[in-house]
């Protein structure tokens, strides 16, 4: 039995939403992930007998499609969609059989309305938490179009063409066989992507704002629902709505909620935001700021949005090493995210650059697939918390070198090696390895705003305890501010201060 009895449980109840036939086409040889995807698939259709099977060869095997009757639908998955993908297998299911997908009517018709065929090949690794969404997203698109069809693909179980195609980081999607995209995308950006967005002149008409956040994670979330509560004209505009938290796996320190992942507690915000009179403007990014008479924002499509106070909820982005090959071998060795990329680093070679708690924890995570870890600290001394060294010095495959400058990633068309001083000594060295994960730390998403806003010397905004800046009318909340922490809740709490803060102004003014 390849599902475990409460997983069996509960898709029984979701296979009972199903609304038509569908049938899955089968491809199979006499590998052992074949053998799992054929016990998969036989388990499914003794499940619900609106499942029909049938044997075909599709052009990976193992690998089966998910049908109408009488109609190929496009949805392909390559190797066994269990771990994180098994959602996406069910709802592949219940949306090819005629379940609506969960999706603003204007999307959908978005989606229904795009001319020309596209095949997308998504790679994905089975533990990779970025990747469902984009999985989903992609499979929603060859439901609802004819012309778009989609194979996701198990990196693991396909380890030669992953190689052949240098694929480092997941999830990679190809399309029409070209490289399309890398990292967690959400339908919508899938959509913008193939430039289906919104130009400037859909802003144009925007009426003055009382209200207008920059800024779409937790605290510009925050600041928006509590503005919106006040019942004043309310926008929030967002380069990525969810923010830092849609990177993150586990969280188990949002007060209240003993545990949740970042994805998930990104879509209870938007959902949230949604619940209020809103004008949610995401995949926008702000360029200019600037206080005339009113508090204009200029966005990169060239649109100006003007408001009476503003909130800067920029939050933070990885900071980079900037050494040289670092931005050569992005994806192509080198990675940010250990959670999402460490598979595909089975059996291989890698380095942690950082021994900060992201990076001790990247290192314990990485030791049980890499072959061999290498961790690289600048200072003297590991900075992460005892326990998080005590476990790492407790494992065989870990190396930890201080006072450690790194100096270069080294590679061809992917990394093959990191070169570091050894800052004791002045000596150089070299370590062949096939990945470096980059661990130390964040900037403050705050560059735009250089000469306008106020800022101290890590670039972090400065913000009074009602969450004011220098400018009048522009206040700010969460990591791109001075703020000691840098935490989910804190950022919450910020951005509450600074939309009562803004409200207090607008009275006042
Ligand atoms: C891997 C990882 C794990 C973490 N784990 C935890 C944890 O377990 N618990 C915890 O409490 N905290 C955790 N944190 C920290 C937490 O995620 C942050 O403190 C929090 O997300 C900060 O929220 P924010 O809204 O200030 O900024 P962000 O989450 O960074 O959001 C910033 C928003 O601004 C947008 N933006 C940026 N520039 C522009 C622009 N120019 N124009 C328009 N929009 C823009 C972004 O797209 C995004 O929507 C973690 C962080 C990381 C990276």
């Amino acid at each position: 039995m390849i599902l475990d009895a409460e997983i069996k449980a509960q898709l029984a109840q979701y296979l009972q939403l199903m609304e038509n036939d569908i049938v899955l086409k089968v491809s199979a040889g006499d590998d052992q992930v074949s053998r799992d995807m054929l016990a998969l698939v036989d388990e499914l259709a003794t499940m619900s007998s609106k499942i029909k099977v049938e044997k075909t060869r599709l052009e990976r095997t193992p690998s089966f499609s998910v049908n109408r009757i009488g109609e190929d639908t496009g949805v392909t998955f390559a190797g066994v969609p269990l771990g994180h993908e098994f959602t996406s297998l069910v709802l592949a299911l219940l949306q090819v059989s005629g379940r609506p997908p969960k999706v603003d009517q204007a999307v959908i018709d978005q989606i229904k309305n795009i001319k020309g065929t596209y095949h997308f090949e998504s790679y994905v690794s089975l533990t990779c938490h970025n990747c469902p969404d984009v999985v989903q997203a992609l499979n929603v698109m060859s439901v609802l179009n004819p012309n778009i069809s989609h194979t996701m693909i198990d990196g693991a179980a396909f380890k030669d063409e992953v190689e052949q195609k240098g694929i480092m980081a997941v999830p990679t999607v190809f399309l029409n066989g070209e490289p399309f995209a890398s990292g967690r995308m959400s339908l919508e950006e899938i959509l913008a992507k193939l430039g289906s967005t919104p130009d400037a002149s859909a802003f144009a008409e925007k009426e003055p704002f009382d209200v207008l956040v920059v800024g779409g994670g937790p605290a510009g979330a925050t600041a928006a629902i509590y503005a919106a509560r006040k019942g004043i004209r309310t926008g929030i505009v967002a380069e990525r709505f969810g923010g830092q938290i849609l990177d993150t796996l586990g969280i188990e320190n949002f007060i209240s909620v003993k545990y949740t992942e970042g994805p998930k507690l990104a879509a209870s915000l938007e959902e949230h935001v949604k619940h209020y009179n809103v004008d949610i403007m995401n995949l926008q990014r702000a360029k200019r700021l600037e206080k005339k008479d009113l508090i204009e924002v200029e966005l990169e499509n060239g649109a100006v949005l003007k408001s009476k106070t503003v909130i800067l909820a920029t939050g933070a982005r990885w900071r980079n090493l900037g050494v040289p090959g670092e931005a050569e071998f992005k994806n192509k060795g080198v990675a940010y995210c250990p959670h999402c990329d460490g598979p595909l680093f089975e059996g291989k070679h890698v380095a942690v650059i950082g021994g900060g708690n992201s990076g001790i924890e990247a290192a314990i995570d990485l030791a049980g697939i890499a072959k061999h870890v290498t961790v690289l600290e600048f200072a003297p001394e590991l900075k992460a918390d005892a326990v998080l060294q005590d476990r790492l010095y407790s494992l065989p495959n870990v190396t930890v070198i201080k006072n450690a400058q790194t100096k270069e990633i080294t590679g061809t068309d992917k990394v093959n090696g990191i070169t570091y001083i050894d800052r004791a000594t002045g000596e150089e060295h070299h370590i062949e390895l096939q990945g470096v994960f980059v661990q130390i730390g964040l900037v403050p998403n705050t560059e735009w705003l250089e000469g306008v806003v106020e800022r101290n010397r890590f670039g972090e905004i400065i913000v009074d305890k009602r969450g004011a800046t220098n400018v009048p009318g522009v206040f700010a909340a969460g990591d791109c501010t001075d703020s000691a922490y840098k935490q989910i809740i804190i950022s919450m709490g910020s951005g509450a201060t600074a939309a009562l803060g803004a409200f207090d102004y607008l009275i006042r003014n």
